[in-house]
């Protein structure tokens, strides 16, 4: 594993990344979908990696617009200077609309509340606000139901018409996207052009609606769920959207590190970390890796989850604390301060984000998404 290039200040810990591999991803992604836009999807500081570098990377590279679940993090881009299209879909009663507004980020919106919200923000802010319709296809969660979907495209034609809002795009999301074959996928895209038939009949068409359901999973695995645009997140990192199905050549950006903070050797029968639950079988060498559950490196992946030290696989041994863990070196040569590798592209021997997630029962977007703020992102 090479250091990084640029001089960052020693830290326990960092998450390096790849920006070039942002870039490769989403070069590899508008192959798969070449006739629609792409949005980066950059929430939750893009799945991790850092929000502004990764936004800039994913759009110099032919991404055409970014999506955030909350207005913090559009208005986090627009701050920084990003001047692309940003789209947010989590608002809740009593944000800074006109603020959204007057720095052109567009909203969805699925309810009558939100519509007459954002059409006042718009009045205030003096622009129409851009705003993309959400039906409920099939995934309870957020989106119009279908009864309520002919009301809400009214109200929304309204609002347009009086100039306050731009009818930007009609979207939904997929449940399924990632299980090959589930049904729901079917039943889903059906529901989608209903929907869509429904806004059509209502007037609500044109270059300037984007319609739009795909996420990354669809965007590798169903082209018939493209439509004007796809919104890939997690595989814009580099990781796989549906893992049974390989990697779809998609590199992993980020790489997890943390130094050796302490080495030592103790006698058999050690009992290590809370709990004891690791103890050593012979006289041995510990390494404390100065990462813990706090900085995102889950306690569940006590005496189970690997990472790559002094030239191989270890498993942490013993429970992984807040802000540290322990590993057993054996008779191996370590030092203070040496690399140990958490997770990585995979290409040198260390594990990866997916195997972090198979063995903790969970999925790649947890992993990334929930390394703490006291690791810095290195990006090269
Ligand atoms: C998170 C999210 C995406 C991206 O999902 P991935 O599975 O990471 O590709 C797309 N659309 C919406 C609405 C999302 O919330």
């Amino acid at each position: 594993m090479s250091l990084p290039t640029d001089a960052s200040p020693a830290t326990p810990g960092q998450a390096r990344v790849d920006l070039a591999a942002i870039a490769h991803n989403i070069t590899l992604l508008r192959r798969h979908a070449p006739t629609a836009e792409l949005m980066a999807v950059v929430k939750a500081d893009a799945y991790g990696h850092g929000l502004v570098p990764v936004a800039r990377a994913a759009l110099a590279a032919g991404a055409s617009r970014l999506g955030t679940a909350v207005l913090r993090e559009a208005l986090d881009l627009r701050a920084a200077g990003v001047t692309a299209p940003i789209l947010t879909w989590i608002i809740t009663p009593g944000e800074p609309l006109e603020e959204a507004v007057a720095a052109d980020v567009e909203l969805s919106a699925a309810a009558a509340w939100l519509l007459d919200d954002i059409a006042a923000a718009a009045r205030r802010a003096g622009r129409p606000a851009g705003v993309h319709l959400k039906i409920d296809t099939g995934m309870s969660r957020g989106g119009a139901t279908a009864g309520e979907w002919p009301a809400l495209l009214e109200r929304a034609l309204a609002a347009q018409a009086e100039g306050a809002i731009r009818i930007a795009g009609l979207w939904s999301h997929l449940a399924c996207a990632d299980i090959p074959g589930h049904p729901a996928i079917e039943a889903q895209l059906a529901a989608f052009e209903d929907a869509l038939a429904v806004a059509e009949k209502a007037g609500v068409t044109g270059p300037g609606v984007l319609r739009h359901i795909a996420n990354s999973a669809a965007t590798v695995a169903l082209p018939q769920a493209h439509y004007d645009m796809v919104r890939p997140g997690i595989a814009v990192y580099g990781l796989s959207p549906i893992p049974e199905l390989g990697d779809f050549g998609l590199r992993p950006a980020m790489t997890l590190t943390a130094r050796l903070a302490m080495v030592k050797r103790v006698p058999r029968d050690s009992g290590v970390s809370y709990g004891h639950l690791y103890v050593t079988d012979r006289e041995t060498t510990l390494g404390l890796v100065p990462l813990g559950y706090a900085d995102g490196v889950m306690r569940a992946g006590t005496n189970r989850a690997q990472v790559w030290a002094a030239g191989r696989r270890r498993t942490v041994a013993g429970r992984i604390c807040m802000d540290q863990f322990v590993i057993d070196l054996g008779d191996d040569p370590a030092s203070v301060g040496d690399e140990v590798v958490l997770f990585g592209p995979g290409t040198e021997g260390e594990p990866t984000a997916q195997e972090w997630a198979d063995s903790l029962g969970t999925i790649t977007h947890e992993i990334v998404t929930r390394i703490g703020s006291r690791v810095p992102r290195v990006h090269h």
